[in-house]
């Protein structure tokens, strides 16, 4: 069966996308490599709370429970993705993995791990986290211990009166540092001197920060945003700010060995585990045969649609597909915009057909 429109993926984006797909007359499928709705939250630790209060994570049509001054938590997010999807009834396959898409004359050729799919067009929204990044540093291979990205951190019990490492000063940094202080012997490693909010300042305000930033861009004024590095006070960042987690850190080190990380001037430190927060990069593995990823591993696009590729368009990924398109609240601005843009299309193509 052809579709009008296939969605690659099933977290949050994927979801804004078909809420204004249902809208049309369109026929579109979600496929999801994810056995369960939630996407990539299903694999976050599992303290985890948003840093943006309830009220300012919803996607289109259902608010977060929670209001202004609560920080929804891991399974919270879960439950709300869940039930998001359940009440718009989206046509989601899953576990479905696109391996490969391919254009031809008639339009798109999906290889997953459930045989092929074609569709007139392809929303792919895959986020970042099935791609980690870990900074390239020497002497990986001598080291003893254990190296572990954040997207692999669940529990602070398999390290207990372990000493580990924690490296990155943003917030999951801040978080798995408070998660693991308790029960394990902990090393920050920042690259500069970590940064936090004061306490009544929520994620709402960097959000207003980076829309201030937006719309200074589109009038050509110049607004420096804050990063969004900056470290949100959630409860438990708070408490283990209390308690003096957060005093000591150390800068970034140069080299492993055997039995920890070292710095060019002589310091070692010996660790049982390095745990890297030191974020992702986009997850467009699926679309290499198309020959449109950049160097820099993202693809030319304006707003969401892919300038090299018509009937292409990227949702979710950050900044350089649409503004804040990586938080729950940003992304259902760019999902509207680029299901009208897809719908025009679509329909443009269809009446030059006839
Ligand atoms: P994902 O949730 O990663 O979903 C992508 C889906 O696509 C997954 O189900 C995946 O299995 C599937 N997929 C991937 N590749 C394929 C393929 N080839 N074929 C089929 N399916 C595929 N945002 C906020 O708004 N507020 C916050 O407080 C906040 N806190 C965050 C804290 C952390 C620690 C992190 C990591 C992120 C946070 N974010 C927050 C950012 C953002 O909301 C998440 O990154 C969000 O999960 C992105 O949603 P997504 O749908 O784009 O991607």
């Amino acid at each position: 069966m052809e579709y009008d429109v296939i969605i690659i993926g099933g977290g949050q984006s994927a979801l804004a996308v078909a809420y204004y797909l249902r809208r049309t007359s369109l026929r579109y499928l979600l496929l999801d490599g994810e056995a369960h709705p939630g996407g990539s939250w299903q694999h976050g630790w599992h303290s985890l709370s948003l840093f943006s209060p309830a009220l300012w994570s919803s996607l289109p049509g259902v608010l977060m429970p929670g209001g202004q001054q609560y920080y929804p938590t891991r399974d919270e997010t879960i439950q709300y993705l869940k039930a998001y999807e359940d009440r718009y009834r989206f046509p989601v396959q899953r576990p479905v993995k696109v391996l490969a898409v391919e254009k031809d004359t008639d339009g798109f050729r999906l290889q997953t791990t459930a045989g092929d799919y074609r569709a007139r067009a392809v929303v792919s929204a895959t986020g970042s986290f099935v791609n980690p990044y870990l900074p390239d540093i020497p002497g990986k291979e001598d080291f003893r211990g254990a190296l572990l990205h954040s997207s692999r951190y669940r529990l602070p019990d398999a390290f207990r009166h372990q000493r580990v490492a924690i490296v990155g000063e943003g917030n999951s940094g801040a978080q798995i540092l408070a998660d693991l202080a308790p029960v394990a012997d902990t090393l920050w490693i920042t690259r500069q001197p970590p940064s936090f909010l004061p306490d009544d300042i929520d994620g709402k305000y960097l959000f207003d920060a980076a829309t201030m930033q937006y719309e200074a861009m589109q009038q050509g004024r110049n607004f420096q945003r804050p990063s969004l590095g900056q470290i949100v006070m959630v409860p438990a960042v708070k408490a283990a700010r209390d308690r003096g987690v957060y005093q000591h850190y150390l800068p970034a080190f140069d080299y492993f060995y055997e039995d920890g990380i070292a710095w060019e001037n002589g310091r070692k430190e010996a660790v049982d585990t390095v745990i890297f927060c030191t974020g992702f990069r986009p997850a467009l593995e699926h679309l290499r045969p198309l020959g449109i990823i950049q160097p820099n591993g993202k693809i030319n696009t304006r707003g969401t649609m892919a300038t090299d590729i018509p009937g292409l368009w990227l949702v979710g990924y950050g900044q350089w597909t649409g503004f804040a398109s990586a938080t729950l609240i940003g992304v259902g601005r760019t999902a509207r915009k680029t299901v009208e843009e897809l719908n025009a299309c679509l329909n443009d193509a269809s009446a030059q057909r006839e």
